[in-house]
């Protein structure tokens, strides 16, 4: 069964099919339907192969997988683009983790919206009971994923500059499944006996990276017996991949999974708030859900989040990370002045400016004119609320039509505005499950990941490791490897 968003897809997808020329041409060789048939069924037999799966269902003692949406061929990428995305890793995770210590400018960030944003309230009356209370543990992990869409920034497209869509520091997925991609989309163009530089295509190790950082951090610890938390909920297998990964490095480390439901029950305190678990002391809670007010829908997950946070196992990421990670922050650090107060460096300043597009607040006093304009030109700006793991943003007439709703009210600053990135375009052939394997006019979403470890007063550790790149279909708002709409793909770098 198709999803309303699924069916507009088609319907676009048949509007377009005979305008797009087939991308095996720019890839060796045109192919006939029998033999573009046989290379898709190799291609994500070969990507089945490689784990670039995902779960569809799952009960207690059965899984079944399927092939991840994936391109069949690699997306062309700027060979400096990468590297730019790559090299900014470090100083973005040095600014959250700087913005995340200041408590004076988080207070001036989220003042307005809290009593209009009862969700992010409850994150900051956690984060609040933390810092009045003390850290027990000061030790802070982060696990980050800094996206990025590239803009051409001349008319024929050659030269391209990557804008930052936003950087995720809670439950940053898909590590996993990128890591997959290389092997397969080498092998695509093999088949297509097209020659490239193995370097064209380069290797990705986010897994070995951020396992490295998990690992770290359960030394920190100090703890040989303490395990390592994944908060989880209960169908999504990208995680494993982690869990293999620090496996690979050091087997003595157990890593238990749990849900919210779960830990409710099984969670206790021990002497100096250490963190409990059906028995064992928790080294590491690595939260890979808690970021929806649908994850919390009493009290209790409240309650339990604050436990967490309040013990003395180390947070990926403390709740105060979390909130250095909401959109509105990414408004204001793009407002005059404002980088300088946490970056000395002018060049790093520049460089991290250099990839902002416009963001805005909506209840500055000046606010008026630029609500006025996305009113005029909706299709120009996405509005986004405070939330992650997408579906919340809002484009084209929805936009239109709330932020003629919410123009006056208090609630307004519970949003921010952003340009739209005019993405490159270029060609791809996308194989969905069920919408078969169309050429398509798409765009694509650069991801960095990286890790960061700090106490308040100095920084441990800051690395930047792999990334994941996703294509979509140049008209989608909103992509997501999980709802199967964009694919996962390789950079081919020319
Ligand atoms: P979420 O936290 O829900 O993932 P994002 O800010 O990452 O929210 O937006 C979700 C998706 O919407 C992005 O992956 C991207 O495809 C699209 N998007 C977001 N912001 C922009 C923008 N400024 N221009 C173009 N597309 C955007
Ligand atoms: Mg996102």
């Amino acid at each position: 069964m198709y999803s309303d968003v699924q069916k507009d897809d088609l319907k676009r997808r048949n509007a377009d099919m005979s305008r797009v020329k087939p991308v095996e041409e720019d890839y060796g060789k045109p192919l006939t339907p029998e033999r573009l048939d046989e290379m898709i069924q190799r291609v994500t037999g070969w990507a089945l192969l490689n784990g670039a799966q995902r779960k569809i269902t799952a009960t207690e003692f059965r899984e079944r997988v399927e092939p991840v949406a994936i391109t069949l061929f690699p997306s062309i990428l700027p060979v400096d683009v990468l590297r730019k995305a790559k090299s900014l890793q470090t100083s973005f995770q040095t600014l959250i983790y700087k913005v995340a210590n200041d408590h004076e400018f988080m207070k001036e960030c989220f003042s307005g919206l809290l009593s209009v944003d009862a969700f992010t309230k409850q994150l900051w009356d956690i984060y609040e009971t933390v810092t009045n209370e003390g850290p027990a543990q000061e030790v802070s992990f982060t696990i980050t994923r800094n996206d990025f869409m590239m803009e051409s920034t001349e008319e024929d497209g050659a030269k391209q500059d990557c804008k930052q869509v936003e950087i995720n520091t809670f439950a940053a997925s898909g590590c996993g499944v990128a890591n997959s991609m290389v092997d397969v989309h080498r092998y695509s163009l093999s088949l297509q006996d097209f020659p490239f530089e193995e370097e064209q295509l380069p290797e990705n190790n986010s897994i070995d990276g951020l396992a490295q950082g998990l690992v770290k951090a359960w030394q920190l610890y100090k703890n040989k017996r303490a395990v390592i938390l994944f908060v989880v909920e209960p169908c999504t297998p990208d995680h494993r991949w982690l869990e293999r990964g620090v496996y690979r490095l050091d087997r003595s480390i157990k890593v238990i999974y749990r849900t919210f439901p779960q830990l409710i029950i099984q969670m206790s305190f021990g002497e100096n708030r250490k963190l409990i678990v059906d028995g064992a002391e928790v080294a590491v809670v690595y939260y890979r859900y808690g970021y929806a007010p649908k994850h919390y829908p009493t009290d209790a997950e409240f309650k339990l989040r604050l436990g967490m946070e309040r013990s003395r196992a180390i947070k990926c990421p403390t709740v105060a990370v979390h909130l250095a990670g909401c959109k509105k922050i990414q408004q204001v650090l793009a407002e005059p002045g404002v980088l300088e107060r946490f970056i000395d460096d002018t060049d790093v300043i520049k460089d991290i400016r250099s990839t902002f597009v416009g963001l805005y607040r909506l209840d500055a006093k000046d606010s008026s004119k630029i609500i006025t304009q996305a009113i005029q030109t909706p299709e120009r700006f996405v509005l986004k609320p405070q939330r992650e793991g997408g579906g919340s943003n809002l484009f084209g007439d929805d936009l239109r039509n709330y932020l003629e709703e919410i123009k006056e009210s208090p609630e307004r600053s519970a949003w921010i505005l952003m340009d739209r990135i005019q993405a490159t375009r270029h060609r791809n052939r996308l194989i969905r499950a069920g919408l078969g394997s169309e050429c398509r006019n798409v765009v694509s979403e650069l991801g960095i990941f990286g890790f960061h470890i700090s106490t308040p007063t100095s920084e441990l550790e800051n690395i930047e490791c792999g990334y994941l790149i996703r294509t979509k279909p140049e008209e989608a708002n909103e992509g997501g490897l999980c709802k199967g709409l964009s694919c996962l793909d390789t950079p081919f770098l020319v």
